[in-house]
């Protein structure tokens, strides 16, 4: 059936009708007195999103941009770096210190697991001449459907007293409580398409005073990337190039949703849409890959036992038109991943867990019960 496609996957998210309509507008000029209004709204917006007074920044790309923007406009060419990595994205940030020649020192968890707040203590507690200049880690990793402690990381970071924080929050900005001001998180990047309601096409990154301080000695080579640029315009509400000028409409509107549902809404709904499906995926006898007490609120990794995840995502595509994730880099073919944030209700819930019921009882009739994780699900919502 036509546009009648679900997107239950981690980026991208559904997109509201209202944020569409502001798409699709005409185009304004970008040195008008009208976008300048708008980005002045957006910007104000951000940082209410963000939990910050400090200025965050919009370029055009997607999430991966921010988080390259963050790393090369704060750090300086042969910089010692922490790099946790327990997944596909954390692996991605330790590539992208390697090709901009910083000293990485890796701190794994195997995937599934959680990083270990204990190693980054030591790491850092140890590091007595102060030569780890940031730590780079990833706070919802979605590949795996963790969620990092970031707070208690962070901590450890704020301990040390140079390292700065550098945090890929592209699946927990909009989908749980990231308050950058009061942990004193340095640098958050995120992007339009997961938590927040919108097509890809914008990155965000908000940085700290110290962020800031160290962008002034940062020397790592960047053009389009240098935030400085964007910083120096965004004072005059503009941009150093042209911006996406649609995404700005359209991130108008969806953060203007956002400011409606409120912030704790906002979490409060993702947490009981994943614990919602978190209790159905168990009562289908299928297991979850986050190790328990750290599952994502964004995303739900299911590590089947009994079926092929390949052909379950197949199946409740053509049957259901709901488009589920599969698995990547070493978990391609052995995983599935429901995404659950951003425009997201109870509904979108109770049909994914529905549909996935009967496509799993059409592939082993004896192994479900039809209506016991819908039931499951729906003890989570009431
Ligand atoms: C989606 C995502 C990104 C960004 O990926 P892009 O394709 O560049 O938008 C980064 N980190 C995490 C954890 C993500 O889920």
């Amino acid at each position: 059936m036509q546009d009648k496609l679900s997107l239950m996957i981690p980026g991208p998210t559904p997109v509201p009708e209202t944020v569409l309509r502001a798409i699709s507008r005409h185009t304004i000029s970008h040195r008008s007195y009208e976008f300048e209004t708008i980005f002045n709204r957006i910007n104000k917006k951000l940082q209410w999103l963000h939990q910050t007074q400090s200025n965050v920044i919009s370029i055009t790309g997607s999430g991966t941009a921010a988080i390259e923007a963050g790393i090369i406009n704060t750090l300086k060419s042969g910089d010692k770096v922490l790099c946790g990595d327990n997944g596909k994205f954390g692996e991605r940030w330790v590539e992208v210190a390697h090709i901009y020649n910083l000293d990485i020192e890796v701190i794994r968890s195997p995937w599934g697991k959680a990083l270990d707040p204990e190693a980054f203590r030591i790491a850092l507690e140890n590091d007595t001449t102060k030569l780890i200049k940031a730590v780079i880690l990833t706070h919802s990793e979605t590949s795996t459907g963790i969620i990092n402690d970031l707070s208690s990381i962070n901590h450890y970071i704020k301990s040390h007293g140079v390292a700065l924080s550098i945090v890929d929050c592209v699946t927990s900005v909009g989908v749980c409580d990231i308050p950058i001001d009061t942990w004193g998180i340095d640098v958050v990047c995120s992007g339009s398409q997961k938590g927040y309601m919108m097509p890809p096409g914008l990155a965000f990154i908000a940085m700290s005073k110290n962020a800031s301080e160290a962008q002034k000695r940062s020397d790592l080579p960047k053009f389009y990337l240098d935030l400085k640029y964007y910083q120096k315009t965004a004072i005059k509400n503009s941009n150093p190039f042209t911006p996406a000028v649609n995404l700005y409409f359209a991130l108008d509107a969806a953060l203007e949703m956002m400011h409606t549902e409120g912030l704790e809404s906002i979490f409060k709904r993702h947490k009981r849409h994943s614990k919602a499906i978190q209790l159905a995926i168990k009562t289908m006898g299928l297991s979850l890959y986050a190790e328990e007490g750290h599952e994502s609120p964004a995303v739900t990794t299911v590590a089947p036992i009994y079926v092929d995840a390949e052909l379950v995502r197949t199946i409740i595509k053509e049957r259901f038109n709901i488009l589920l994730a599969g698995g990547q880099g070493q978990l391609n073919g052995k995983v599935f991943r429901i995404g659950h944030l951003g425009f997201i209700c109870d509904r979108d819930i109770i049909a994914t867990i529905a549909a996935l019921e009967v496509t799993l009882k059409t592939m082993h009739p004896d192994r479900i019960h039809i209506g016991q994780a819908v039931a499951a699900a729906m003890s989570a919502l009431v």
